[in-house]
């Protein structure tokens, strides 16, 4: 919905009151404080469903090959330096920092090794006001490059078991309230073991009623061989990638433990998955984080767009910093028209499902859809202003561009136009909850 001249009604606890056009706005409500945005716009705050906090520093980080080389190269290295803690502290500063300038108020973090690291991170956005989903990245086996990474399996167990008890939910006490929540994730299927993976099954089951959440990567890189899902079917023995996360680890994808798949469950990439896996994901209400900006980036392919939304999977939008180099959803989602516009079936996204993904598809995602995601009363009053006068080309193109005489479709290009050309300087503001972040 457009609301021309709209007013947003936010309550002392702020939450959104009133929603709609200003002339409208009852006599009630007309003693409030007004906040005069104009020309400006509202929008949802951004939810990003995918991004790497021990990659702060690493978008746009050349590796000259593709996902396995850049780990290698690029990633493992660069998350090693968060051992130390004055470093992480650093870095999460920094990611805040970016989080707050993208107008991202809500977030699934791909965590650091390091316990300290991860305090630094639910420290400080906490201290900044932001919303934050979060686990230690998991890593019970790899390559040389990522010793510095790898834990014992009872360490990685123990680690993420305190990282639950002493983060998640603490700022309220309270999963259906709380701005800090933690997921377990182990980075993907091959930087663990199948002892891990059943360990991280009994783990999880006993920890999902708190609403601890999943997250991990699937189906990214399809080389032929020696790409990660041909070295994780072959590791494993599965027949399908999603199996081992299924409790399906085992050769042939025979049972060896509990499911990590589920309604807080979010899977990154998701590029190359059969019907089955779709709807594997679909009946367990998990949802794909989709990341068109990193899939380039890393020449992973493009998610067939039809085939994946056809699944009712949920699909929501992820940057994948430092995989993707773009830290604003707008932007992604610029990136998802021009992919799909490019795929054998194409498809040009509708402007109103782009800003859908990049809100309250994510909010469905973190099973946060009642809270945040739109301006529906009663959720809570996440929102960033833009204001096209501090991003001139978005000015002009608002300004100057060509409209169509249908006042749908105009709305529409309007709508187009502001996400596409939209830069992080445009946002000038960024609240969660009624309150401004900064
Ligand atoms: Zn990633």
């Amino acid at each position: 919905m457009s609301i021309p001249d709209g007013a947003l009604v936010v309550d002392e606890a702020g939450v959104v009151a009133w929603c709609g056009r200003f002339a409208d706005l009852p006599d009630a409500l007309r003693t409030a404080d007004v906040r005069d945005h104009r020309p400006g716009f509202l929008l949802p705050g951004f939810v990003d469903t995918h991004v790497h906090f021990p990659q702060t520093f690493s978008y746009d980080a050349y590796g000259g090959e593709q996902l396995l080389e850049w780990l290698d190269r690029c990633i493992f290295p660069a998350e090693a330096r968060l051992r130390d803690p004055e470093f992480a502290e650093l870095a999460a500063g920094a990611f805040c920092d970016r989080r707050i300038a993208a107008g991202t108020t809500s977030a699934m973090v791909f965590g650091s090794a390091f316990p300290d690291a991860q305090d630094a991170l639910f420290r400080e956005t906490r201290r900044r006001g932001l919303r934050i989903v979060s686990g230690r990245g998991i890593q019970t086996d790899g390559p040389e490059a990522a010793s510095a990474l790898v834990t014992s399996e009872d360490d990685a167990l123990a680690l993420t078991r305190d990282e639950i008890d002493r983060w998640h939910a603490v700022d309220t006490g309270d999963p259906a309230t709380a701005r800090l929540q933690v997921a377990v994730v182990p980075r993907f299927a091959l930087s663990v073991t199948s002892r891990t993976l059943r360990g991280l099954g009994e783990l999880y089951d006993d920890v999902r009623g708190r609403g601890v959440y999943f997250h991990t990567h699937l189906s990214e890189n399809d080389r032929p061989g020696t790409g990660e899902i041909a070295q994780t079917t072959q590791k494993f023995g599965c027949r399908r990638y999603l199996d081992a996360y299924d409790g399906r680890f085992l050769p042939d994808s025979a049972l060896g433990g509990a499911s990590l798949l589920g309604r807080r469950s979010i899977f990154a990439h998701a590029v190359h998955c059969s019907d089955g896996e779709l709807a594997r994901l679909a009946a367990t209400g998990s949802s794909i984080a989709h990341c068109p900006t990193s899939q380039q980036f890393l020449g992973s392919g493009t998610m067939p767009w039809r085939r994946t939304a056809r699944s009712g999977v949920t699909i929501a939008i992820g940057t994948d910093v430092g995989g993707g180099d773009e830290w604003l959803i707008p932007q992604v989602l610029a990136d998802a028209y021009k992919v799909h516009m490019s795929e054998p079936a194409a498809v040009a996204l509708h402007p109103a499902q782009l800003l859908f993904s990049g809100t309250l598809a994510g909010a469905r995602a973190l099973d946060q859809e009642s809270r945040i995601g739109n301006f529906d009363v009663g959720k809570d009053a996440d929102f960033v202003v833009v204001d096209p006068s501090r991003w001139p080309p978005l000015d002009a193109a608002l300004d100057y561009g060509i409209r169509s005489s249908d006042a749908e479709l105009a709305r529409d290009q309007t709508l187009f136009t502001l996400l596409t050309a939209m830069r992080e300087p445009a946002i000038a503001e960024v609240y969660v909850a009624g309150s401004l972040v900064a």
